[in-house]
């Protein structure tokens, strides 16, 4: 389970999404140069009788980091411990977690580059070997004893790789970077998770849902479970074109998958300034959030659509991007 499971989910939800969780690699769609790269460093680990190598897997929230997590940890057989950055305020946090791991062990730590600095430097040590120097006392008389760990798997997750210290990128023996999923491969995600729910999803409900779920699974099984309630509530119960449609459009999901948050950036990207150049901070200040949910949770996609374009002096809307909002670009505007 979980050592933090964030405040606004709702524990139902929580539920259904591990129940569609994909268990083995085998099941995990998509994805595939990392599923073939980590199949091998399994395999070599298992034939050599030791733990692998630290991983660390790089990708935006809902790309499937803790999945993998916890398959990797399936597949070696071995525990998995979950904890995460945010968690992890002071050293003495990290040295509780790692001084009680068993051999073997697998260690997810999700949003490890928001993990406190003290505790980076103790996780250092701890991945190359297998040691933690818990300071005993305070001020002059402070005395560091080093203390063995068990020989353990680190799993570290970051929505933003480049924000990690390079000492500790270094450490891991293999990066695993996730992308975003294709519209075939959320169909696939989409059609497995109908039959687990026990729902009838239509073809062509399934292929519209997949292409306004931004590339991403969670968003997918998200949307799915808002077209079974609208279809229950307002139709037969089956998941048609029309019903998929409807319960989009309700939830201000449109065409190109592009959500609220996404439309007010670009809302605010072309009238307040002009089709930019404008700061990502600016910009998310006058959506009213942080830089950090900005950048890793609107602007990737926003980008990857061709709706954004990152400039050396900002961000800057595409003509693309005025079409979708129906706009007309100012004469000076930046494309
Ligand atoms: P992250 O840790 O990157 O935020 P998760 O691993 O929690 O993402 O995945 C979110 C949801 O999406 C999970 O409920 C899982 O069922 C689903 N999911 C993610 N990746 C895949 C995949 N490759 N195949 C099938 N389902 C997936």
């Amino acid at each position: 389970e979980r050592d933090l499971v964030s405040p606004e989910a709702d524990l139902d939800e929580h539920a259904i999404e591990g129940a569609l969780r994909p268990r083995t690699l085998d099941e995990f769609v998509g994805q595939d140069r990392v599923r073939e790269q980590l199949s091998l460093v399994l395999r070599s680990a298992q034939q050599r009788g030791r733990a692998p190598d630290h991983i660390l897997m790089s990708g935006g929230p809902g790309l499937g980091k803790t999945t993998l997590a916890m398959i990797i940890a399936a597949e070696l057989g071995a525990p998995l411990r979950i904890t995460s950055g945010p968690a992890i305020e002071r050293s003495g946090d990290l040295a509780a977690v790692l001084s009680t791991l068993r051999e073997g062990e697998v260690l997810f730590l999700d949003e490890i580059h928001r993990m406190a600095r003290p505790a980076e430097e103790m996780l250092y040590v701890a991945m190359e070997d297998f040691r933690v120097d818990v300071v005993v006392g305070k001020g002059p008389g402070a005395t560091a004893i080093p203390l063995d760990i068990a020989p353990f798997t680190l799993v570290g997750a970051t929505t933003r790789a480049g924000m990690l210290p390079a000492p500790l990128r270094d450490r891991f023996g293999f990066v695993a970077h996730m992308d975003f999923y294709r519209p075939e491969e959320l169909e696939v995600i989409l059609r497995r998770s109908a039959r687990l729910l026990g729902v009838h999803l239509a073809d062509d409900a399934a292929a519209e849902i997949a292409r306004r779920s931004r590339g991403t699974p969670r968003i997918a099984n998200r949307l799915l479970r808002r077209v079974r309630d609208y279809a229950e509530v307002r139709g037969d119960g089956r998941l048609t074109l029309d019903s998929a449609r409807a319960a989009l459009n309700l939830y201000e999901v449109d065409d190109e998958g592009l959500d609220r948050l996404d439309r007010a950036v670009l809302d605010a990207l072309l009238r307040r300034f002009r089709g930019g150049p404008v700061g990502l901070s600016t910009l998310a200040v006058s959506v009213g959030e942080e830089p950090e949910t900005v950048e890793v949770v609107a602007e990737p996609f926003l980008v990857r659509s061709g709706f954004v374009a990152r400039t050396p002096r900002g961000r800057v809307a595409t003509p693309q991007a005025w079409t979708h909002m129906g706009l007309t670009p100012p004469p000076d505007a930046a494309f």
